[in-house]
């Protein structure tokens, strides 16, 4: 029988989920979905390994065509899933992760509802401050832009109470651990998982906002 899932995580930016993704992966048979933007590369960001960077017109084409499992706007850029890879994936048996924001997460659970959601909550918005100005340094962001980006982060973690598990990316091998742990299960049934249950973490969701 063929058991691939399709696995979606949610991260606020300046979260960390880049490594831990990246680790999960380096065990695991995982398809990595390439999204379409809009927005323009960073530094180091390579067309159709990061994001396959596309123009609006492309974009609004291919949403027109039926081309996206879900799109969505994010801080003032277009991003959307490739739906095609996906299914394909999917119906060869690999399983398959999506790293998307909350809007297309909702998108693509309301399609196909046994998709697996986590959502990766940062230890505190304190901490997710002090990331986001120490990459900020780096890439020259404005104090504007990082303020934008920690709005953004809380909207994004109010909606973490309706994923299906909820983690916190604190100490960095747990979290790898607690990533590896949660994947494993899911894929199994779910057994196990009663503690990253969103209805289960919601103290943690509340502490983080209430400091916000
Ligand atoms: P960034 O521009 O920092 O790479 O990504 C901004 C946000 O867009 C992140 O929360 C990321 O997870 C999300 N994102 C990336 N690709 C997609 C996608 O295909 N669809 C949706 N809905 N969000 C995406």
């Amino acid at each position: 029988m063929n058991n691939a899932k399709l696995f979606i995580i949610s991260a606020p930016s300046g979260c960390g989920k880049g490594t831990l993704i990246k680790e999960l992966s380096r065990d695991n048979e995982i398809f990595n979905s390439i999204s379409c933007t809009t927005r323009a590369p960073r530094e180091g960001e390579l067309d159709g390994v990061h994001y396959n960077f596309i123009t609006r017109e492309e974009f609004g084409r291919l949403a027109e065509n039926d081309g996206f499992l879900e799109h969505a706007e994010f801080s003032g850029n277009c991003y959307g899933t490739p739906k095609a890879p996906v299914e394909q994936k999917l119906a060869a048996g690999i399983d398959v992760l999506l790293e998307i924001e909350p809007q297309g997460a909702f998108q693509v659970k309301a399609k196909m509802p046994e998709a697996v959601m986590l959502f990766i909550l940062p230890p505190s918005i304190s901490s997710l401050d002090r990331r986001l100005h120490r990459r900020a340094q780096e890439s020259g962001e404005t104090e504007e832009m990082i303020q934008k980006r920690l709005s953004t982060a809380k909207g994004d973690i109010e909606r973490a109470y309706d994923y299906d598990y909820v983690m916190v990316n604190g100490d960095l091998d747990k979290a790898v651990s607690d990533l590896k742990n949660i994947f494993h299960s899911a894929k199994n049934g779910g057994e196990g998982l009663e503690s990253f249950k969103a209805a289960n973490q919601k103290e943690i969701i509340d502490e983080v906002l209430k400091n916000a």
